[in-house]
């Protein structure tokens, strides 16, 4: 089984909460910014986390090996 970390450059984020909306470990926090609920994942969240990471129009989400 693989894990995987992801990550966000928030100062960047723009809040059009597409992430959100493509995967469940994203959510909209109160500053209008996005937010994972768990920075390390496993095989069955990979293809979510990966498709809010390759949607998201700041190129901000980065979804790697840990
Ligand atoms: S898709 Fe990217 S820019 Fe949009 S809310 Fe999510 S992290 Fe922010």
């Amino acid at each position: 089984m693989m894990a995987y970390r992801v990550r966000i450059e928030r100062d960047k984020c723009m809040g059009d909460a597409i992430c959100t909306a493509l995967c469940s470990n994203w959510y909209m926090d109160t500053d209008g910014k996005a937010r994972f609920r768990q920075e390390t994942i496993s095989d069955s969240d990979y293809e979510s986390n990966h498709e809010a990471e390759i949607s998201c129009p700041a190129g901000i989400i980065e979804v790697r090996k840990a």
